[in-house]
C-alpha cells in the first residue's frame, strides 16, 4: 500500500490528448472569449518560503500571475451553448507553454460525467463556489461505466485557440 498517493498535475499538452472522435467533433464548435481577469497564486507553505527568498534576492515583489479566461461556446450544428473556463499562467514563452499546468471547467454533461473527477484528482479542475455547486458529486464520485477523458470537445476547441494565439492571451 502506497503511503503517498501523489497524482501529478496535467499539462496543457496532456489536456489535448483526447480521443479522435472528440477532436473531430470540436470542429463543430465556435467559441467567443467573453471575459478575462488576472489572479495571483495563493502560495503554499513552501511557495511562500520560495517567494520570500526570491524577493530577497531580486529586491522586488514576486508574484505568479494567472489569467482566467471565460468562453461562450456554441455547437454550430444544433445550437447547444456552453461555458468554458481556463486558468493558465501568464508570461510563459512558447517553448514552455505546453508543459504548463492549467485548470479548466466546462458546464456540459460530457465534462461533468467523464472529465471532472479525473481532473479534480490531478488538481486540474477550475473550482470556485459556482463550479463546485454545479458539479456536485461528480467531483467526488469516480465514473463507473464510461471511460474518463481529460477534456470535452468544447474545452479542446478553447485550448487549441489559446495555443494558437498564446501571444495575444498570455504575453500582454
Ligand atoms: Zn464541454
Amino acid at each position: 500500500m502506497a503511503l503517498f498517493n501523489y497524482t501529478k498535475s496535467l499539462t496543457l499538452a496532456d489536456l489535448m490528448e483526447i480521443n479522435s472522435e472528440r477532436v473531430i467533433r470540436s470542429k463543430e464548435i465556435k467559441i467567443t472569449k467573453v471575459e478575462q481577469f488576472l489572479v495571483t497564486k495563493k502560495p503554499s507553505f513552501l511557495g511562500s518560503l520560495f517567494k520570500k527568498l526570491k524577493e530577497l534576492f531580486e529586491k522586488k515583489p514576486y508574484e505568479v500571475l494567472y489569467k482566467v479566461l471565460r468562453y461562450e461556446v456554441i455547437n454550430t450544428l444544433n445550437g447547444d451553448k456552453h461555458v468554458c473556463i481556463i486558468k493558465v499562467p501568464m508570461h510563459v514563452d512558447r517553448q514552455k507553454l505546453m508543459s504548463q499546468k492549467v485548470e479548466v471547467y466546462c458546464d456540459c454533461a460530457d465534462f461533468m460525467y467523464r472529465c471532472a473527477w479525473v481532473l479534480n484528482d490531478h488538481n486540474n479542475l477550475f473550482l470556485n463556489d459556482a463550479t463546485k455547486k454545479k458539479l456536485g458529486i461528480a467531483i467526488s464520485t469516480k465514473p463507473m461505466k464510461v471511460k474518463t477523458s481529460v477534456a470535452c470537445k468544447h474545452l479542446y476547441k478553447c485550448i487549441e485557440d489559446l495555443v494558437d494565439n498564446y501571444q495575444d492571451y498570455l504575453l500582454v
